[in-house]
């Protein structure tokens, strides 16, 4: 068992920056990644670009350089990279957290490598790791796809995009661009209102055109080999396809924050329950950092908007350590 002051449960944006503060605060401190650094990152599709312009994805104060107004996910790997090796921070990396256990002065913390005696915790595991299921007939076949990496396969192929939300309007373009048959299943009657406001226009104008299919208030119940069925306004149709590819957005892992300890608001969207002035969760000494402060509301945290907390807990964590 290793000693520690804190310990830090994911590598994404946040918990490197919660490292950074660590670090310059002298404490004993490590992150503990279940993936490669950045692993949300890692796993976005490889053309993607973000909505932010660079400078809002820096964590402290650290000049984050792109050729463009928006950097792609290249870019962000990189500046993440060499946030991390220059800085010579403390992440072990394919290990993962299983479990907690409190202690008389903190918590024991334990992987399936190792364990360790922590007095804080933070917990910035995002929410990436789990897709939202449609949970209908035929969805565990392997055609059906809850991440998009690139278009290529896809070409000359009949795919199904289940969403209307920025990665479901990316993909389709793409695709659509790389030779394939794209159709969009739609629950509601519109593309997403938070849909990138340069993108929004090219996808509206290519479904009206027909060169993209899209079935608003739509859903496929249920996916065979060769085919879906899909309730329509008009009745249920049968259209041929060869993939699904189904971005209907993620979750955290409710079941590891409560093996935390850690409660979520009883309102439906299950967001933890944490001071926002501290951070600090209800369990003394355990802190949430990043996109998992919103429970199911994925759209609410985002790199820009939750960086500050990595200073936030370090202030709280500098009063109460001893
Ligand atoms: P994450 O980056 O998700 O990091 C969490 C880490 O915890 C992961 O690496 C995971 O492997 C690890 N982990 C989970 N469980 C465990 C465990 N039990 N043990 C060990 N490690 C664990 N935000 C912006 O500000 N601007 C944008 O333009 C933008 N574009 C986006 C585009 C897409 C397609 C998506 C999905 C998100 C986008 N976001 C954007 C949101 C942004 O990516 C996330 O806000 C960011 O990744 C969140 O950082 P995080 O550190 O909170 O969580």
């Amino acid at each position: 068992t290793e000693h520690k002051d804190v310990i830090i449960i994911g590598a994404g944006p946040i918990g490197i920056a919660c490292a950074l503060e660590c670090k310059k605060r002298g404490w004993n401190y490590t992150v503990i990644e279940k993936g490669a650094l950045t692993n949300s990152l890692y796993n976005y599709p490889l053309n993607m670009t973000f909505f932010s312009t660079s400078e809002k994805l820096e964590i402290d104060d650290i000049p984050f350089i792109s050729n463009n107004p928006k950097p792609t996910r290249s870019e962000a790997l990189e500046y993440y990279r060499r946030v991390t090796t220059s800085n010579q921070l403390h992440i072990n990396l394919f290990e993962e957290v299983q479990s907690f256990e409190k202690t008389a002065d903190g918590f024991t913390v334990i992987s399936d490598k190792n364990s360790y005696n922590t007095k804080k915790v933070i917990i910035a595991t995002g929410f990436y790791d789990i897709p939202n299921l449609l949970n209908i007939p035929g969805e565990n076949l392997p055609k059906v796809l809850h991440y998009y990496k690139e278009a290529h396969p896809y070409t000359l192929q009949n795919i199904a995009i289940v969403g209307a939300s920025n990665s479901s309007v990316d993909a389709a373009l793409e695709i659509y661009r790389k030779g394939g048959h794209v159709t969009m299943i739609i629950r509601n009657d519109t593309i997403g209102e938070r849909v990138k406001y340069w993108v929004r226009p090219d996808i509206i104008n290519r479904i009206e055109e027909g060169s993209i299919k899209a079935y608003f208030n739509s859903n496929i119940t249920e996916i065979k080999p060769n085919k879906i069925i899909v309730k329509t306004p008009n009745g249920t149709i049968t259209l041929p396809n060869d993939f699904v590819i189904a971005l209907t957005g993620y979750r955290p892992n409710f079941k590891f924050l409560a093996k935390a300890g850690i409660e979520l608001s009883t309102d439906g969207k299950q967001i933890p329950i944490y001071n926002s002035e501290t951070m600090e969760s209800n369990v003394e000494g355990i802190y949430l950092a990043g996109v998992i402060c919103g429970g199911l509301e994925t759209h609410k945290w985002f790199i820009e908007n939750s960086r500050v907390h990595a200073k936030t807990i370090a202030n709280h964590i500098e009063k109460t350590i001893n």
